[in-house]
């Protein structure tokens, strides 16, 4: 049996995480991301981890400024989305839809969820329950569109969607309580987001990150996974739009908000 993988969370930059992900039967170990070099390195010596992998989710510089100098550092390997090769530093394996990536006998499903960038690819652990999300997903958030249409980043969020509720998402940035007040504006009315904004602002409070959060609890309580929610529909005076329709315009008021 495959002993499950180890996950450390690091806080990196303004908000970002970073994490390692560590196979221990294979002795390998991932950073998911690499946006503090540093940060990175003081996490693998406080474990005595050598790293062997970069799993990169999109070409942004928080997620892969720490590229270069890792794998000058350490050799590792790094992996990212076919669809950006180019601007993935270093990358020696690209990776789209449907691929698995076998890290130490964890088997990693891969799912393009273009929207934020034209290339983004989230990595899914099923026999460990877990999910890499990068800035496709956040806690009662989604990424903004900088590359991409609101068609487009609807599809990507319903894959993430299809995944069991259990599943332990890992974002990339911690913007929950941010994400919190807005999602009370157009959502007023959900009880098990009241509740959990709560939480959040309690959370905060004592200096607690709010991720990973669940598929479930996000398909509760974020705004843009119900466009189909007769409530939010009926503060965004939409009831006979289309799920992309009203999830464009939950993305919109956001980026105003
Ligand atoms: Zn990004
Ligand atoms: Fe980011």
């Amino acid at each position: 049996m495959t002993e499950s993988l180890e996950i450390l969370q690091i806080p990196c930059l303004q908000d970002n995480y970073g994490y390692l992900i560590h196979a221990p039967q294979a002795q390998l170990t991932a950073a998911i991301d690499t946006p503090d070099a540093s940060a990175i390195n003081d996490a693998l010596d406080s474990r005595g981890w050598a790293l062997t992998h970069i799993l990169n989710t999109h070409h942004h510089f928080d997620h892969t400024g720490g590229n270069e100098s890792l794998k000058a550092q350490w050799g590792c390997k790094i992996v990212g989305p076919a669809a950006d090769r180019s601007r993935i530093p270093g990358i020696d394996t690209a990776l789209a839809d449907g691929d698995v990536y076998d890290f130490g006998g964890h088997h990693a499903s891969v799912f393009d969820v273009p929207g934020h960038t034209r290339g983004h690819i989230a990595y899914h652990f099923a026999d460990d329950g877990v999910a890499f999300v990068g800035d496709t997903l956040f806690a009662l958030g989604c990424g903004r569109l900088f590359e991409g249409t609101p068609a487009q980043m609807w599809t990507s969020l319903e894959k993430l969607l299809a995944l069991p509720d259990a599943t332990r998402v890992y974002c990339a940035h911690e913007y929950t309580e941010a994400n919190a007040r807005f999602a009370l504006t157009v959502d007023p009315q959900n009880d098990a987001l009241r509740d959990r904004a709560v939480k959040i602002s309690e959370m905060r409070a004592r200096g607690e990150p709010t991720v990973p959060t669940s598929i479930g609890l996000e398909r509760r309580t974020n705004p843009f996974l119900r466009p189909s929610s007769e409530s939010l529909r009926r503060t965004l005076d939409m009831l006979d739009a289309s799920d992309v329709e009203v999830f464009a315009e939950v993305r919109a008021r956001k980026d105003r908000f």
